[in-house]
């Protein structure tokens, strides 16, 4: 069958003949992969940052956000059927006995390092046409998210952190905080600020982003403010949106963060999401930070990688938000390549939101 696979070794990326994959275990899954979207991840990896093939592989099948069919199961299945579609997670748990968090299932904490991720680290991925999988892995989604359920994945990094959030935030005897903001518009930023919309939280978008107009359309369309960087200074921004309870970055870059973070609210909550590349030492106030974080009861956090029950929130809150902003939704999808034009969206940022890899329709 045909898989997408980077050689990191020979510096190669192609499309291959990759071995069509077997239930051996009671509890598998086999599926037809339908869509996988491409992220800044799949660049870095096609690019040759990182990325690892499994042990006795010279080749790493890439893709970890997808949606997919079910075509077989085995014997002790009951989660899905023949004809669901399903979201599979991404991380696998690390083999140590002493790591808690990956004994508990919640590899996402890994505590080793040594955990695996499909498509990633140490494991094929999902752009293909067929995976195999332990059903504990699977996440339903209903068929009437079709079109758009292969943004459950990038969706799941908010929920991780609101979920996060809302454990940070019962120390306050009041319970709930308003206003947020979220720094960048890409697919990862546009999801969290609909997730925050859903969750009932004031949003305004700060991003740097060029193609403003049709990114300002979607937020608006969701209730939430646009302000462009070029035009407003963070300053200004946290004038208008604050006093801010919550800063969601989704940008990956250290700077824009660490500006805003001296604008963080009393009692508030900074979550970081994004993977900076290094590009050395830049300066920053840390004195005033650190005043401020101690004077103000302020919370900076990380969050990565999302748990099963994550990726439930998330198929309920894209659920939610086709029924709100339908339009908005459909507009995070830029476009579809066939796999045969796979390499298109991967080789160089192909502009839009989300790209996405059509395997199968
Ligand atoms: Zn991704
Ligand atoms: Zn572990």
């Amino acid at each position: 069958m045909l898989a997408v696979a980077v050689f990191p070794a020979k510096r190669e990326v192609r499309i291959i003949d990759h071995p069509e994959p077997v239930i051996v275990s009671p509890t598998q899954a086999k599926m037809r992969v339908l869509d996988v979207g491409v992220c800044g991840t799949d660049r870095e990896i096609v690019s040759f940052q990182y990325g690892t093939p499994p042990d006795g592989f010279e080749y790493l099948v890439i893709g970890h956000e997808s949606l997919s069919e079910v075509v077989e199961i085995g014997p002790q299945v009951s989660k899905v059927k023949p004809g669901d579609l399903v979201v599979m997670t991404v991380r696998r748990p690390c083999p140590h006995a002493s790591c808690v968090a990956c004994r508990k299932g919640r590899q996402d904490y890994c505590f080793t390092g040594d955990y695996t991720e499909r498509g990633i680290k140490q494991q094929h991925g999902y752009m293909t046409e067929f995976v195999v999988e332990e059903e504990c892995y699977l996440s339903v989604v209903p068929p009437g998210l079709r079109d758009v359920a292969v943004l459950v994945e990038p969706l799941t990094i908010a929920e991780k952190s609101l979920e996060q959030l809302s454990f940070v935030q019962q120390r306050l005897p009041w319970g709930d905080t308003h206003r947020a903001v979220v720094l960048g518009a890409g697919p990862v930023g546009l999801l969290g600020a609909m997730a925050l919309r859903i969750a009932g939280f004031e949003v305004t978008v700060y991003s740097r982003s060029h193609s403003q107009s049709e990114k300002n359309e979607i937020v608006s369309a969701i209730g939430a403010h646009y302000m462009a960087a070029e035009t407003n200074s963070v300053e200004q921004m946290a004038k208008i949106a604050g006093p801010i309870d919550v800063v969601y970055e989704a940008v990956g870059a250290s700077s824009v963060a660490f500006d805003v973070i001296e604008h963080l609210g009393p009692n508030g909550v900074f979550i970081f999401t994004g993977v900076p590349g290094r590009k050395g030492p830049i300066e920053v106030d840390t004195d005033y930070i650190m005043k401020d974080v101690v004077l103000n009861n302020q919370v900076i956090l990380g969050s990565v990688n999302a748990p099963l029950h994550c990726f439930e929130y998330a198929v309920r809150d894209l659920g939610v938000a086709m029924e709100r902003w339908p339009a908005a939704v459909r507009a995070l999808i830029t476009a579809r390549y066939p796999i045969g034009q796979a390499l298109q969206p991967l080789s160089s940022d192909a502009g839009g939101i989300k790209n996405v890899v059509a395997v199968a329709s």
